[in-house]
């Protein structure tokens, strides 16, 4: 303890889990160690360090499967089998741990679609080719902040779609085994807006009826403004 580097801020906060924060759910830690894990969620985020999934719908350790990438975007199937990182935990998630839903959360002011608008760094080849999952939900004007916001949500539609032709996904749907939670947070002021597939319309949490898309239907857009075509 007298060792310690005087900014080492992590080993600070690791000490701290260990006194503070693991004794208060140690049993819970125990318990699916013992029994393994048994989550019911599966909770595919984006990366943003402003996007906290325990926070948002006060989790404990061991109730998230969690996948998180650059714009919570969603692969399309295609049965490569490739290193498909976050198809991979879709599949652990739907059929090996058997969840009973799956939360696909985008963001207000994220930083994935405004890059998709404003372009990757050159070296960032990656990324570049990771970004063109979202091309067909960007819009054709210029990205200021309601664009930008009709993005975000129109991005997490696009991954929804995706995510039904997941053919495992849409078995599972179409049996009433699985929900789709299609939401849109916003960071700064706290609110999570619920897609729901009906209306095809996002609803904040504070006004909607339920907290998933409800029988899946194909998104149209609804106001007609802001369609791509
Ligand atoms: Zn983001």
């Amino acid at each position: 303890m007298d060792t310690l580097p005087k900014k080492d801020e992590l080993l600070l906060r690791l000490r701290d889990f260990h006194s503070d924060y693991f004794p208060l759910h140690q049993q819970r830690f125990e318990d699916s160690v013992a029994h393994r894990q048994h989550p019911k969620t599966l909770f595919i985020g984006c990366s943003d360090s402003r996007l906290v999934p325990y926070l948002l719908i006060g989790s404990a350790p061991g109730e998230l499967f969690l996948v998180r990438n650059v714009g919570a975007f969603v692969p399309p199937y295609d049965g490569s089998h490739g290193l498909h990182g976050t198809i991979a935990a879709i599949e652990f998630g739907a059929l090996s741990l058997k969840v009973e839903r799956i939360i696909i959360c985008g963001h207000s002011h994220c930083d994935a679609i405004m890059t998709a608008y404003d372009g990757a760094p050159e070296e960032a080849v990656a990324l570049r080719s990771w970004l063109k999952l979202v091309d067909e939900a960007l819009l054709p004007m210029q990205p200021g902040a309601e664009v930008l916001r009709r993005t975000e949500q129109r991005a997490v539609v696009l991954q929804l779609e995706r995510l039904m032709d997941y053919p495992f996904v849409r078995r599972s749907v179409e049996a009433g085994l699985l929900s789709l939670h299609d939401w849109h947070h916003v960071i700064d002021d706290g609110e999570v807006h619920v897609f729901d597939s009906k209306d095809g319309t996002f609803v904040s949490a504070s006004l909607a009826s339920h907290s998933g898309t409800g029988p899946y239907q194909p998104y149209v857009e609804h106001d007609g403004r802001l369609n791509v075509e």
